[in-house]
């Protein structure tokens, strides 16, 4: 057993959002096993990934929308010289020529990167990117493309990948075992629930750091480190792990299982007949755009359903249909200071308040790098706004869903 500690004060510098939070997990590793026993993450006590890797989302957009980004970017600021596909060109340009070098030595690409027009290989090049463009046209365009590129990727299980995983800069670097080789590598690892089924039972023990979870059964956030919902042809697999969510063991903790895609998960969920009472099928909402996926996660046969609306980036207390589901927590963006939206507090009030009309439990779980009152910015000495002992008291709202209670009552009585 062994433990890898990453650097939190990275992140921060690179403008990380994670798949749902950026809180910092201390993964351990049993053999080629990893998952987080403990974790930072304020709602949860545990984090399991037998998934690595995703296909990518709005905090992990495709190489194609960053460089339809850049190009808009560019055209606005009327960098001379500078038209529609011009980023495509230059990362073209980029790429080809370390993709060259690579060739020529002995280590070669790599797996993971047969398709080179990746948001990994984007993000490893974006200094090349800006330096090319700094030469053909002005270091304000280099400057663009660097601001570009920073603020689209959010997602901080894919910043670990990059971090961690295969690069064509620097090919002979160790790769982390316990990840996906590049985070568009789907990458399975069997085994990893049954372990995770294993962790102690928590039901009745006290939480000093957490008290919001006191008289749970331990609760397993199931996917943080990429979406297990990306592709279909995984569903005899994950059919596989999710046995482990069944035995004695696993019936002892609660599973937490998010996806920002539950239209898949429906799917999924309705090959098995449904999910076990102990999983609470979950997905992420961060602005209207994203809304449908309430209504998908609604369709997923579960006992018990959960929104994450973080980062937040639009108020939706309005517009949000919350029929049918258990639990809604909030969260503003954390990440580099530049590159973070606005957190109007505001909007956690509405959400909290409709919450309470409509008796579902609320949990406000950080302010984020930038909170916002009544149009003024204000500052916290937390980084992510997330020190409850920071904000006024009717913020300092964490409830769990009467669900979880009753599955724990469950657990005793059996
Ligand atoms: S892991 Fe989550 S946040 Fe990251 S790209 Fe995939 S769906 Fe988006």
């Amino acid at each position: 057993m062994g433990y890898f500690v990453f650097q939190p004060e990275r992140l921060e510098q690179i403008g990380v959002q994670g798949h749902t939070s950026v809180d910092v997990s201390l993964h351990v590793f049993f053999g080629d096993i990893s998952m987080s026993q403990n974790t930072n993450i304020q709602w949860c006590d545990s984090t399991l990934n037998f998934i690595m890797g995703c296909l990518g989302c709005e905090l992990y957009p495709t190489p194609q929308k960053i460089l339809a980004a850049i190009d808009r970017a560019c055209l606005l600021a009327g960098i001379s010289g500078w038209t529609k596909e011009t980023a495509k060109s230059l990362f073209g340009e980029v790429l080809a020529q370390v993709w060259g070098t690579l060739e020529e030595s002995e280590t070669g690409p790599g797996q993971g990167h047969q398709n080179v027009l990746t948001t990994t290989n984007l993000r490893h090049l974006r200094q090349r990117m800006k330096r090319r463009a700094a030469e053909l046209f002005s270091t304000k365009a280099g400057r663009l493309i660097q601001a570009t590129i920073e603020k689209s990727l959010k997602c901080y299980a894919a910043q670990l990948h990059a971090n961690r995983g295969f690069d064509l800069l620097n090919p002979q670097r160790k790769v982390n075992v316990g990840y996906a080789p590049t985070f568009e590598t789907i990458t399975l690892f069997p085994g990893r629930t049954e372990a995770a089924a294993r962790f102690s039972d928590l039901t009745g023990a006290e939480r000093d750091e957490k008290p919001w979870l006191n008289g749970l059964p331990r609760l397993i956030f199931v996917s943080d480190m990429g979406d297990a919902f990306s592709r279909k042809q995984d569903f005899a697999f994950l059919r596989s792990e999710m046995a482990a969510f069944q035995t004695p063991e696993g019936q002892r903790h609660l599973w937490l299982w998010l996806t920002k895609r539950p239209d898949v998960m429906r799917q999924f969920v309705d090959s098995i007949g449904g999910f076990p009472v102990n999983v609470c099928a979950m997905t992420t909402v961060t602005s209207p755009k994203t809304l449908s996926r309430v209504d998908a996660l609604r369709e997923v046969n579960a006992a018990v359903r959960g929104l994450s609306l973080e980062p937040l980036w639009e108020p939706l207390a309005d517009k949000i249909d919350l029929t049918g589901i258990d639990w809604v927590i909030v969260g503003g963006e954390s990440g580099a200071r530049a590159n973070v939206e606005l957190f109007p507090v505001e909007w956690a009030i509405e959400l909290r308040d409709r919450c309470r009309e409509e008796g579902v439990a609320f949990f406000l779980k950080q302010l984020g790098r930038r909170p916002n009152r009544l149009g003024q910015e204000f500052k916290l000495r937390h980084q992510h706004g997330g020190d409850r002992s920071e904000w006024t008291r009717g913020l300092r709202v964490r409830e769990m869903p009467n669900y979880f209670y009753n599955y724990a009552q469950q657990i005793v009585q059996a």
